[in-house]
């Protein structure tokens, strides 16, 4: 793969623009393009779509009306429910938020039941009338329905999205999908096989037995497309290798069946961070294939790719899409920290790249074959006037932009193929979804087509005048640098990177090979004790630093910690046993930390709060430091979490004494260090290192400490809680953050891959070294069994070993005390609980293979297993309140996790959870400083949460001035006011 392409990745949007300017048709062709395309746009909006089409659909749900939503949550959802409550409880909620039939009167509002029924009725009435059908049925039908009630409804509901379902997708089967399209005489297909990317090494070997029968049972001529994520359950670059030694075989042979059959083959495009692997493997299929690549014009790389592929010189079809993932690419960058996006955030500057990369794909009709996927008037008028005689092909999704190309097929010839998902219902849905928020997007042509009141003018418009000048991306999408709006977010690590990653493995490689990481020696008694005198002696001064500086010597620190990643990573996977991934995250928490305590200081410690009061007096309140901490944190986030502390007390005007976990002490110093360069002095922050009964011990014991901020088990908290108590002196303040007994709950809305997508991160991550991480999965019986096959399947994928390396999933357990506890904990499993399944863990290191079980909720464990060990429980959807109960009775309350498409459902597990941290469709780990705020309470810690905007004021003593104004004389204030 070319330089290039990985180089304009993340370029900045306004350089990437420009060079698309470049490559824009001429003012005068531009206008002839816009006069096309406006009289296409005419006709297609005068004319009636045929059947049941995506724009008429859109037209009566947009994703703007509550009724579109609902629409889309059900769609979504239904038809994967098992059991017929769950599937009442969704369809009560949902569709009692919209206005279903219009002038429906009271009753349809009254009762869940009528506006369901009407609504279904609307559904398949609607279809009934766009099938031209009379209206009265429809009116009896309603009248049937409302009769008979529920059951009668939900059938109902269920046959009016599988009517709609069939109008996307074109068959169950290939036999079926072949049969259909011959209603279809002048289209050639592509045939999508529909489905979720593959979680496991069977999915996969399903889907491939779904392809190979597509490819068997495709007329020649017409094509299938295949999306390698499915083909493998880990399609992604750090596992590199293995792609490349287990999935490319497998797509070879697909290959030379589709020669064999004389059936095309299209790589469908994925999520941005897979399109490095998937260029590397379409360069080795396509020598001697001709295979087809689909490109997303909405990646910022796109051209590049396209130049690539021209100068491949082979034959090869392109399909040119403006892309699907958009929202998905925006949260990603947001959420990983990237330094920019990889897609335009302007929907006309997509526009434009597609027109350039066309331009580019027309260029070289002697290998490339380009096709063009669109529903938009103004492109398919573009690709006319750009192609000239030169050979392509137009493709539409099935089901939408219709009316489009029976417009055009009135005025001239051209080819145009369908691409078809085929595929059962349930698995449609999904896909259904997000071809309607693909098209139903505001920014979508087919939705605006179908809007009245959008002029065609500005519809068919050249893009280029709806930018701004001199382009600049979309305000409301900063680049995710920017992401809040009064400090920096942390800079991440394109991980996803083969280069990036290289440099990781090589820099840890030297490191190790440079530095041995043997004990560290522990700090005596009597350093400790001079530590403590010094960070006494220096607290006076730093406690009158104004808050600002002290804020901006951690703001210093945020910087020097993120020039430091690879530096801090690579020590965090050697001393600390994480991953990369893990490393990286905390570096970013930390830096984190640093920016967000520094803002806190600003804004509350900055100026005294002006209190109000009786004239002739001034009264405030202002925020100052206690005196000195002690910092004690766990080696589990030995950088996010000592660094997270340590900077709390220090913006707040605190002196201290850190110490990190014996495990991971040379983090803990370089970390001081780091502070030290940016500007915190030697004296007001010392690092304390050793065993946490003998260092620790005597750090707390020590009256002079004024507050204790710790993080780790709730055992060595209750300890220091009582040693703190045991001192003479002043009562200090305790921050204690501690274990968690961590539940996900589940219920049959769920979808079962995000479950198990959600329950692999939460649990297994870190090897389940978080206090976050989840220990307990509570799942509905009604998808329990097809959850713990996931579950099975997706754990035998995880590779755990060695840290260093970068395809590394689970890195070892932190020492052999740990371990030795996890093992004998799991073989008590073993004898007394089922076996979902299990990772392998390489035969010696310090390593847990990642594990789960089932078992009743009797024999749940109430007490935190730190390590790499799931516990399933199945429950029945009427036990609900029991599994609650379970939860709250432990006594901790740390995170929690939910999974469900129904909001009462979610609404009763928050309401009735005791727990700090709770997630919703979502994995539970992770919190983000200022965004999630973390911390437990009852057994799981104190409050108030770390990284959050009332935990300065723990750390901190409160002062008042009051002051007589009038002492002098009068209470000028009256006697000065202006007149009336
Ligand atoms: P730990 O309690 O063994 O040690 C934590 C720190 O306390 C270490 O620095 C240790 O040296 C020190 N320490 C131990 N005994 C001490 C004593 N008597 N006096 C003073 N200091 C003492 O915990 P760990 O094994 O390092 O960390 C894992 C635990 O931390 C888990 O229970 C996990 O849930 C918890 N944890 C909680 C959070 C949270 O935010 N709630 C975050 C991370 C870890």
């Amino acid at each position: 793969m070319d330089e290039r392409i990985r180089h304009d990745h993340r370029l900045a949007e306004a350089e990437a623009l420009e060079r698309l300017r470049a490559l824009q048709p001429a003012r005068e062709v531009s206008q002839r393009i816009t006069e096309r395309a406006l009289s296409l746009a005419r006709e297609v909006r005068s004319t009636r779509p045929a059947a049941l089409s995506a724009e008429s659909f859109l037209r009566h749900y947009g994703l703007s009306t509550p009724e579109g939503v609902a629409l889309m949550c059900v769609a979504e959802a239904l038809l994967r429910i098992p059991d017929p409550e769950t599937a009442d409880a969704l369809l009560r909620e949902k569709l009692s938020a919209g206005q279903w039939a219009k002038g429906g009167g009271q009753e349809a509002e009254d009762s869940w039941a009528a506006s369901a029924a009407d609504w279904a009725l609307m559904l398949t009435g609607t279809l009934a009338r766009w099938r031209e059908a009379e209206a009265e049925p429809v009116a009896q039908l309603k009248r049937l329905a409302a009769r008979l009630g529920e059951p009668v409804v939900r059938t109902a509901v269920r046959q009016a999205m599988r009517i709609l379902a069939s109008q996307f997708v074109i068959g169950e089967t290939i036999e079926e999908a072949v049969t259909r399209s011959r209603a279809f005489e002048a289209y050639r297909f592509s045939y999508d096989m529909l489905g979720e990317a593959a979680r496991t090494a069977e999915d996969a070997a399903r889907y491939f037995d779904a392809y190979s029968r597509a490819i068997r049972g495709t007329p020649a001529g017409d094509g299938v497309s295949v999306k390698l994520s499915a083909l493998h359950p880990r399609f992604e670059e750090a596992k590199r290798a293995r792609v490349f030694a287990e999935l490319a075989p497998r797509v070879a042979q697909l290959v030379r069946l589709a020669e064999q059959c004389a059936v095309g083959i299209t790589i469908d495009a994925e999520e941005s961070e897979r399109l490095e692997l998937t260029l590397d493997l379409f360069e080795q299929l396509s020598r001697g294939h001709a295979i087809g690549l689909a490109v997303q014009a909405y990646q910022k790389r796109a051209l590049a790719a396209c130049d690539w592929l021209v100068g491949l010189r082979r034959r090869v079809s392109v399909r040119l899409v403006k892309g699907a993932y958009w929202d998905g690419e925006i949260k990603r960058a947001q959420q990983l920290g990237m330094p920019d996006y990889p897609v335009f955030t302007r929907k006309p500057a997509t526009d434009l790249s597609y027109v350039a990369c066309a331009r580019r794909l027309l260029s070289a009709p002697a290998t490339l074959y380009p096709a063009f996927a669109t529903h938009n008037c103004r492109t398919v008028a573009t690709i006319f006037e750009l192609a000239g005689d030169r050979p392509f092909e137009f493709q539409k999704l099935f089901g939408m932009g219709d009316t489009l190309y029976e417009v055009l097929s009135r005025t001239r010839a051209f080819a145009c193929r369908i691409y078809a998902p085929v595929g059962s219902f349930t698995d449609l849905l999904p896909y259904l979804v997000r071809r309607l928020l693909e098209n139903g997007a505001n920014t979508s042509f087919v939705h605006q087509i179908a809007d009245p009141a959008v002029p065609l003018e500005a519809l068919v418009a050249d893009p280029l005048e709806a930018l701004p000048e001199p382009y600049s991306p979309d305000p409301r999408i900063p680049v995710p640098r920017n992401l809040y709006p009064d400090r920096l977010n942390s800079l991440g690590v394109d991980l996803a990177r083969r280069d990036v990653l290289e440099s990781f493995e090589e820099k840890i490689r030297s490191d190790r090979g440079r530095e041995n990481l043997g004990t560290v020696e522990s700090t005596t008694a009597q350093e400790l004790d001079f530590s403590i005198a010094r960070a006494v002696s220096a607290f006076d001064s730093w406690t009158r630093v104004p808050p600002s500086e002290r804020a901006a010597a951690l703001e210093r620190s945020a910087d020097a910690l993120e020039r430091r990643m690879q530096e801090l990573a690579s020590l965090i996977v050697r001393e600390g046993g994480r991953t990369y991934a893990d490393a990286v995250s905390e570096v970013r928490e930390a830096a984190d930390f640093c920016r967000y305590y520094a803002l806190q200081a600003r804004k509350h410690f900055a100026n005294p709060l002006a209190l109000a009061g009786p004239a002739g007096e001034r009264n405030e309140l202002s925020l100052q430091g206690r005196g000195v901490f002690a910092c004690i944190a766990p080696w589990n986030f030995p950088l996010a979490i000592f660094t997270g502390q340590v900077a709390a007390a220090l913006a707040a005007g605190n002196t201290v004494i850190a110490k990190p976990a014996e495990q991971t002490p040379r983090i803990g110093f370089r970390a001081v260090e780091l502070l030290h360069q940016a500007g915190i002095p030697a004296d007001v922050l010392s690092c304390a290192v050793g065993a946490g009964e003998a260092v620790g011990a005597l750090l707390v014991a020590d009256p002079r400490i004024a507050g204790v901020a710790f993080t780790g088990s709730d055992e060595t908290a209750r300890r220091i809680n009582a040693a703190l108590a045991a001192r003479p002196g002043p009562i200090a303040t305790l921050v204690a953050e501690t274990g968690g007994v961590n539940a996900m709950v589940v219920d049959a809305s769920a979808l079962p891959e995000q479950v198990v997508d959600d329950v692999v991160v939460s649990a297994f991550q870190s090897a389940g070294q978080r206090c976050s991480a989840q220990r307990i999965l509570f799942v509905d019986e009604g998808c329990a069994a097809r959850v713990m096959r996931l579950l099975g399947g997706a754990l035998a994928e995880l590779k755990v070993g060695d840290a260093a390396e970068p395809d590394t999933d689970v890195g070892p357990i932190i020492d052999a005390p740990a371990r030795a506890a996890l093992l004998r904990h799991v073989e008590k499993l073993r004898a007394g609980a089922r076996l979902i399944g299990e990772a392998r863990a390489p035969a010696s290191g310090n390593y847990l293979a990642p594990v789960a079980f089932e078992m009743p909720i009797e024999a749940l464990p109430r007490i935190e297993v730190f390590g790499p060990v799931l516990h399933v429980c199945t429950y029945r959807r009427d036990s609900l309140g029991r599994v609650l109960q379970w939860i709250r009775e432990t006594g901790y309350g740390l995170t929690l996790g939910v999974h469900s498409r129904i909001q009462s459902f979610v609404d009763a597990v928050v309401t009735q959870a005791r727990v700090g941290n709770v997630y919703v469709n979502r994995s539970m780990i992770g919190a983000v400083v200022g965004v999630q705020p973390f911390g437990g309470e009852g057994l799981s810690g104190t409050g108030p949460k770390a990284g959050g905007p009332h935990y300065l004021f723990r750390f901190a003593t409160e002062r008042t001035l009051t002051v007589n104004t009038a002492a002098v004389g009068g209470v000028t204030e009256l006697l000065t006011r202006p007149l009336n």
